[in-house]
């Protein structure tokens, strides 16, 4: 079990606060790894290709919902650290 195990492996967000409790896989299967706002049928809904665009997007959404600076901050610094994100 990896330390962020629990968060969409794309944009962080704890899996938990997923109201669909996942993405959906190519077959149609719920997503253990990928939220459903980032994963759908088996593809991104973005084509981001770095963690920074994600940061940039996640953060904007971020600002939209009234956070903080530092808790846009805080809730962002995971996000180089996930799966998708890696090499
Ligand atoms: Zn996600």
């Amino acid at each position: 079990m990896g330390k962020w195990d629990k968060f969409c492996q794309s944009c962080g967000m704890p899996m938990e606060k997923d109201a669909q409790g996942g993405g959906t896989t190519a077959d149609g299967s719920k997503s253990v790894k990928f939220c459903s706002l980032c994963y759908v049928n088996g593809k991104f809904k973005d084509n981001f290709t770095s963690s920074k665009e994600m940061v940039g997007f996640v953060k904007g959404i971020l600002k939209k919902d009234g956070i903080s600076p530092v808790k846009r901050w805080f809730y962002t610094m995971h996000i180089s650290k996930l799966e998708r994100w890696k090499s």
